[in-house]
């Protein structure tokens, strides 16, 4: 039994120095707390974290474009229409229960009732998100006009403020960070503001943009992409050989950048773990508020998913997730799903031996809209300023926010806190104040690394789940395959 110890130990090395890593790192944090470090001296600490994200994002463009156009470009159209088709009813099916279970707990838990705990803290005046601007920023986002751009740059609403008067126009640009108030506009202007009469005043959403990779956009036109250089018979060879020679590559550089995940986890947990403000100043409604998601999640990431994956496959969910452990770590550690994405891919083919042609198809589309854990929090976190707010919410109101928590999961970005951005959606479909916002950011931080890790598990239970209904399509394409190298 000592050889199969060995080899048990061998076969797990990396899940097993991951989970040392983290254990590592969470005694790390708590040690070093009491030296009440600087937060120069906690960002030099938690340096070798920051490698780690860099190197995993570095990953990221290359392998979302090659695993997408050599993943539908090996399916003939008809199976990656099925298989798509299959992929996008379990995001929006599983999207929708994490929704209801967040409502029903937040509801049931009422974690805002009572008086307000803390003070509202006026950002000053924000332009309120219109909803339909953020849909149309969604859609927007899917048609990159130029690709480069598209690595680094995403659209947005911003809002230009037009005055006309007879004689004059005025033209603000409405930042988030602008406050207008009067006094900060210089005597003269302010006097001419009001002596204005019969003022017209009409906001205008432009296009902006903000930072970030537009990986929805990456991702459509890798697919179309894909799609038509399969269709290109003996003419598309050269790229679809190109294509999926890069992502063996990457693969590669993956396999490599995993050595290194375990020290990287580390530094990102403690250096987390030194930074956090004191636990205990987080009570009242915002603890009541954290419980909330955290059931939430829970029930969602290990009873309803599981049961959803062995109603459809009947195998061991559990053993499935298991395997898993290395990925749904690293989204902990890194709280961003499209990072995570490198090691997901990893552990769904080497651990789990899913089908590749299954993960590259769903996998970058999954890590990109497919987030359950964020569309229950955003659920959960709109409810909750309603509760503090003293509001009622009506049956349609409470519609309206699962529709739009759903919308603002599948816009935000896999990157850190990309949840919180987006909230602002749902919070003004209802009409709450977005600056309650604030209400939530201390515990933000926590709570997107456990929504991301129950992001990176649903996209991999969906492969799972997607590989085994479309195994008829996969073993008539293995056929095919066969039959013509037997007929060249
Ligand atoms: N950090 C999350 C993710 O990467 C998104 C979010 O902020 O909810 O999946």
């Amino acid at each position: 039994s000592r050889k199969s110890l060995k080899v048990f130990i061998k076969r797990n090395l990396f899940v097993l120095l991951t989970i040392v890593a983290v254990a590592l790192g969470v005694i790390l944090g708590f040690a070093l707390r009491p030296h009440n470090l600087s937060l120069r001296e906690i960002k030099y600490f938690a340096f070798p974290g920051e490698l780690l994200m860099r190197m995993l994002q570095m990953l990221v463009l290359p392998l979302i474009v090659s695993s997408l156009v050599t993943g539908i470009s090996s399916l003939d159209s008809k199976a990656s229409g099925k298989m798509g088709a299959r992929a996008v009813v379990y995001y929006m099916v599983t999207t929708l229960i994490a929704v209801f279970i967040g409502i029903v707990i937040v509801i049931i838990i009422r974690p805002g009732k009572g008086s307000r705990d803390s003070p509202v803290v006026s950002s000053g005046t924000i332009e309120p998100v219109q909803a339909v601007d953020a849909f149309l920023d969604l859609i927007r986002n899917m048609f990159p006009p130029n690709l480069v751009e598209a690595c680094f740059k995403q659209y947005k609403t911003v809002y230009k403020k037009t005055v006309h008067t007879r004689n004059i126009t005025l033209t603000l640009n409405l930042t988030d960070s602008l406050n207008i108030t009067e006094s900060n506009l210089s005597g003269n202007i302010s006097r001419v503001l009001q002596t204005i009469q019969e003022m017209v005043e009409e906001t205008v959403p432009v296009s902006g943009s903000s930072g970030g990779v537009n990986a929805l956009g990456l991702v459509v036109f890798s697919m179309c992409f894909g799609l038509v250089i399969g269709n290109m018979k003996q003419q598309g060879q050269a790229l679809r050989d190109f294509f999926d020679c890069l992502n063996e590559a990457i693969m590669r550089l993956v396999a490599i950048i995993i050595w290194y995940a375990p020290v990287g986890i580390l530094f990102l947990i403690a250096g987390k773990i030194v930074e956090m403000k004191d636990l205990a100043e987080v009570g009242g409604q915002l603890g009541m508020y954290t419980v909330s998601v955290i059931v939430g999640l829970l029930i969602h990431g290990l009873l309803v998913l599981p049961l959803l994956y062995f109603l459809v496959t009947r195998k061991n969910p559990y053993s499935f997730i298991g395997s898993l452990l290395q990925a749904l770590i690293t989204a902990l550690g890194t709280s961003s799903s499209s990072a995570t994405l490198p090691i997901t891919f990893r552990c769904l083919e080497e651990n789990n031996h899913v089908d590749k042609r299954v993960t590259r198809f769903v996998l970058p589309v999954g890590a990109t809209i497919n987030m359950d854990g964020t569309a229950l929090y955003e659920a959960v976190a709109a409810i909750f300023i309603a509760q503090v707010n003293d509001m009622d919410l009506n049956f349609g109101q409470i519609l309206t926010i699962s529709i739009t928590a759903t919308a603002a999961s599948i816009g935000a970005a896999g990157i850190p806190q990309a949840g919180l951005v987006t909230m602002v959606i749902v919070l003004t479909s209802v009409g709450l104040p977005t600056e309650d916002i604030t209400l939530i950011i201390a515990v933000d931080w926590f709570l997107d690394r456990l929504r991301t890790t129950t992001n990176v598990l649903g996209d991999s239970l969906g492969a799972g789940i997607v590989e085994h209904l479309s195994r008829g399509e996969l073993q008539s394409q293995d056929a095919e395959v066969k039959n013509s190298v037997i007929e060249e």
